[in-house]
């Protein structure tokens, strides 16, 4: 963290007033925190927080203490500040079941996520996990062995999917987890070829018998800071994750199933997809709209349908370059985190977005993502 030597050399004689929370002392966290110090003070003070793992919430002039705070990332960093430490986490289960020994799930449900007219097939599949030990937190993935074996005879391999589900599960009794998976479908040489495990599963029925391994994955898991603001950058499946987050932070039953997470931040998605119809999610999406009107925000990239500004198709990328200021402006909060999920192909279009928002604001993208990503704050998983 740093302090602009222009502030320095301005308001030398002044003292601030630093809201911290989570330092550590005697094994301990502390909530939160206040320091009035002399702006010499300060680069040993903020030295101190980053070393007993706070994190810096606000930075004021001591004498306008009872005044709203500025947001510490204003004064503190010349640039949009990435907290350097990184999130606290609880404990997060993996490889609680491994290949060898994999879970065996039944089917529990197994529907399609698509509206009439759509393209492709992606449907929501749930499982039993009422026998053993299998469980997750939101942002995690599990893998699934298909039956069945390979073009070599042996016995086909697991593929990952993103948990699309809550800890809770749909049904909210903490014994089921969801997917969301497209089938793959591709022509080769006049010959359409169909996905593997994909298949296997969006073909699946009820009471089948499923080989489950995980979970893995702590790259999206999501903050526990109920004021965290979460900007999400989804394609097609890639909005399993994203589910998963928003049932946390809007779901009726699920907020009353967690009293210390009552999300009151800003949550993005935005979320892009071929065609209406294939737009996933909608009815709950709609209705944290309708409900969370000052929290949820949701916009969409139909791309055969909507157009980006030079005519051509709308695709996530445009919606991110339209918004690239209201995104950087959150970004400047140390408290938003931004996750993206879906093809991997979206990864390119969404830097150069990103890149091109940065340098309107004077920033170098190549710089600040590593530094977001480091503070725990730029989470991708792409496939
Ligand atoms: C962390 C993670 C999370 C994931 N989450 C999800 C999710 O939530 N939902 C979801 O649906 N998927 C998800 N996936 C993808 C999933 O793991 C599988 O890769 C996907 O379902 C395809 O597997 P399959 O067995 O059906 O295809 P396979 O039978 O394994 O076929 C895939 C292979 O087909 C070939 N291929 C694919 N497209 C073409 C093409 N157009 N032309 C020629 N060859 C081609 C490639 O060689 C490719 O490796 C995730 C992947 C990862 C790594």
């Amino acid at each position: 963290m740093r302090i602009s030597t222009a502030a320095l050399r301005q308001s030398d004689a002044r003292m601030f007033t630093l809201v911290v929370e989570g330092l550590k002392a005697a094994g301990t966290r502390t909530a939160e925190r206040c320091f009035t110090i002399p702006l010499s003070q300060m680069q040993a003070t903020l030295r101190m927080i980053n070393q007993q793992g706070g994190r810096l919430l606000s930075v004021t002039p001591a004498d306008q203490a009872s005044a709203t705070p500025e947001p510490a990332s204003t004064v503190a960093n010349a640039a949009p500040a990435p907290v350097t430490t990184p999130v606290k986490h609880e404990a997060v289960p993996v490889n609680l079941y491994k290949p060898k020994d994999p879970y065996i799930g039944t089917v529990l449900g197994n529907y399609s996520l698509l509206a009439e007219g759509a393209i492709g097939r992606v449907n929501h599949i749930t499982f039993d996990l009422s026998e053993g030990n299998l469980h997750y937190v939101e942002g995690q993935s599990i893998g699934i062995i298909p039956d069945g074996v390979d073009s070599n005879g042996k016995p086909n391999k697991l593929r990952l999917y993103s948990i699309a589900s809550t800890r809770h599960g749909d049904n909210l009794e903490g014994k089921t987890v969801s997917l969301c998976v497209r089938q793959l479908q591709y022509e080769k040489d006049g010959e359409t070829i169909n996905g593997v495990c994909s298949t296997f599963l969006c073909d699946i029925e009820p009471g089948a018998k499923v080989k489950i391994t995980g979970p893995v994955g702590k790259e999206m898991l999501l903050p526990p800071d109920e004021d965290a603001n979460v900007i999400m950058l989804a394609t097609g499946t890639g909005i399993a994750p994203m589910r998963a987050y928003l049932r946390r932070m809007f779901d009726p039953g699920e907020r009353a199933k967690n009293p210390g997470y009552q999300f009151r931040g800003k949550a993005w998605l935005i979320m892009g997809v071929p065609t209406t119809p294939n737009l996933l999610y909608e009815d709950d999406l709609q209705s944290y709209l309708s409900e969370f009107p000052d929290n949820f925000r949701y916009t969409k990239a139909i791309s055969r349908e909507q157009q980006n500004p030079s005519g051509g198709r709308m695709y996530i990328q445009d919606r991110v370059a339209e918004y690239g200021d209201e995104i950087f402006t959150m970004i400047e909060d140390p408290k938003t985190h931004v996750y993206m999920c879906g093809l991997r192909g979206m990864e390119p279009g969404i830097d150069e977005a990103m890149s091109k928002a940065a340098e309107s604001k004077g920033l170098n993208w190549s710089e600040l993502r590593p530094q977001l990503k480091k503070a725990d704050r730029w989470h991708v998983e792409t496939y």
